[in-house]
């Protein structure tokens, strides 16, 4: 697969956890919930939370056609979108060392706007797969009114890296003496039992996507 490294995105700090292939970044988007997309406008940088899908080798953003980020980086911006998760908190000795186990994602690129109707469909499906696989087939598909009233972006997946710790703490030689305790706490992002809406009919059960998540 290929490599997304380039002068900008190369690691300088702790060189070791970067990688750069299409096969790793991939797994990290698609296993993400949310992204947050910096760029910058007329007062400064802004970096603000979206949610987001990758369909091949693309990132797509939607949102209002009034979403002033989005209006403001359709003509060409750079923007930097950063995706993260936490796989545990690593408690070291020392407070210096103490540190998280992270899976991230740094990606550059100037997205386009998606005119095409089909296209902006299928990345409002994926939109919703990305949140809750199995979804995105069972929700109404987007009308072509709904569909122009979403501005959707389409980011090339070109350039970026991953940053990867994994591992327990990394104290110093003299504080792995010291009685106290160290290690990592794991961490999941976890999906509870669903609620139904209270506007639900009583006579539409839970769909089938939804099982492994009852009683768990
Ligand atoms: C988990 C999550 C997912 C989201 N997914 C989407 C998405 O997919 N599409 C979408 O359009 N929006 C999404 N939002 C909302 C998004 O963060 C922006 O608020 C929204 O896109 C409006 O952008 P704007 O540039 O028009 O904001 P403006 O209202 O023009 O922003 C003006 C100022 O308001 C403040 N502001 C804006 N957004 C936020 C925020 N989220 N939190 C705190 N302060 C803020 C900032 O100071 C900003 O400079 C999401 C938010 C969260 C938390």
């Amino acid at each position: 697969m290929g490599d997304l490294s380039s002068a900008r995105s190369t690691l300088r700090r702790k060189k070791e956890r970067g990688q750069y292939t299409k096969e790793v970044i991939y797994s990290i988007l698609d296993e993400a919930l949310i992204c947050h997309v910096g760029y910058l406008n007329a007062d400064g940088p802004v970096v603000l939370p979206m949610v987001y899908a990758r369909m091949e080798d693309k990132l797509y953003l939607h949102g209002a056609v009034g979403n002033h980020m989005l209006r403001s980086v359709a003509d060409g911006l750079d923007v930097c979108v950063t995706i993260t998760l936490i796989d545990g908190l690593v408690l070291a000795r020392s407070a210096f060392h103490h540190s998280v186990n992270y899976r991230s994602v740094v990606l550059f690129g100037q997205p386009d706007v998606v005119a095409d109707l089909g296209e902006k469909r299928d990345a409002s499906v994926a939109l919703v797969e990305q949140l809750c696989p199995g979804r995105g087939t069972d929700a109404r598909v987007p009308s072509d009114t709904e569909l122009k009233k979403i501005l959707m972006l389409r980011l090339p997946i070109e350039e970026g890296s991953a940053k990867i710790r994994t591992g327990d703490p990394i104290d110093d030689d003299d504080d792995i003496a010291l009685d106290i305790w160290a290690g990592v706490i794991p961490t999941t992002l976890s999906r509870k039992t669903p609620i139904p809406s209270a506007d639900l009919r009583s006579t539409i059960p839970s769909p089938p996507y939804l099982d492994f998540l009852i009683d768990q």
